[in-house]
């Protein structure tokens, strides 16, 4: 794999194009072989299929990928970059370079009416906001999406109801994929040496849609009830819904969830049923 998992030659390639790295877009590059390779075989990749990345940076991961699939279109941000990565992957013909930032992708219009992959070791700074994007507006054109993220934001990927961790992200990771924590990934393998940990997560976005047609909704009643963490759901629901404590409670009795518990402990499929029943109660009115 050589020249670009080493440091002294990062270093080098970046003092020759003058760049001097920006913290605030995340620009930690992987220079280890083992987890570039493990992040290749969570990704499994043929020469059918199209991948995205988001912020190849010098092109450690891009270029494997380059090697694997039948085209890959990597978005970043920093124009800096973009002169590196027409030298670094000047031999992958199959390689589209955007010039952009993430976030203002449209990534129907890059599936051309197929399916992506994604893989990214995504930048901190956005990290987050991207898998809202890509999981509520963009999931049914991925089909695998295997993504760096820092540690404590994989764990709030992952994490199960009644747990500290658990929040909206979870939510939405379990309500749109299938999740998985895949490995972890320390901060010596990166030039320059991020201050915190990160681990490498895989989502298939296939799960069957569970709130047909009210998806808004369904995130509505979540994030009320995790702005108030502490409050019981029927005084969170009160307050944000305007539906009498009465009502409430016949709705809890009907969805067989006790009132008084707190929404860190709802599953997806009890979050579901309360707002099934409370936007049929809002229709009415
Ligand atoms: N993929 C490379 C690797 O693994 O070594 C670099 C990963 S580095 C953590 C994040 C990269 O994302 C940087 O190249 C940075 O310039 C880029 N970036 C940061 N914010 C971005 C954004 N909003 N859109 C696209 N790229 C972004």
């Amino acid at each position: 794999m050589g020249k670009l998992t080493s440091p002294g030659y990062v270093s080098r390639l970046l003092a020759g194009h003058g760049i001097r790295l920006k913290k605030k877009w995340g620009q930690n590059f992987l220079v280890d072989e083992n987890i570039v390779d493990k992040i290749m075989a969570a990704a499994d990749i043929d020469n059918s299929e199209s991948v995205v990345e988001i912020g190849p940076g010098i092109g450690a991961l891009t270029v494997q990928l380059a090697k694997r699939a039948g085209k890959v279109i990597a978005v970043e941000i920093d124009a800096r970059l973009i002169s590196v990565l027409k030298e670094t992957l000047a031999e992958y013909a199959n390689v589209e370079v955007i010039h952009s930032d993430a976030m203002d992708i449209d990534y129907e219009e890059l599936s051309a009416g197929g399916t992506l992959k994604l893989v990214a070791n995504l930048p901190y700074n956005v990290a987050t906001p991207l898998l809202y994007r890509f999981l509520k507006q963009y999931r049914d054109i991925f089909s695998v999406l295997v993504c760096m993220v820092q540690k404590e934001v994989a764990e709030r990927m992952v994490a199960l109801p009644g747990g500290r961790d658990y929040g909206t992200l979870s939510v939405l990771c379990s309500y749109a994929a299938q999740t998985e924590m895949l490995f972890n990934v320390p901060g010596t393998v990166f030039f320059p040496r991020p201050d915190v940990a990160s681990a490498v997560v895989r989502l298939r976005p296939d799960r069957p849609v569970l709130v047909p047609g009210s998806e808004d909704a369904f995130f509505s009643v979540v994030e009320s009830v995790f702005s108030q963490r502490r409050k019981t759901i029927l005084n969170t629901l009160h307050a944000t819904f305007g539906l009498s404590k009465e009502e409430l409670l016949n709705l809890g009795g009907i969805a067989g969830i006790d009132m008084a518990r707190r929404g860190e402990t709802l599953s997806v499929p009890e979050f579901a049923k309360l707002t099934h029943l409370i936007y049929n109660i809002l229709s009415d009115r």
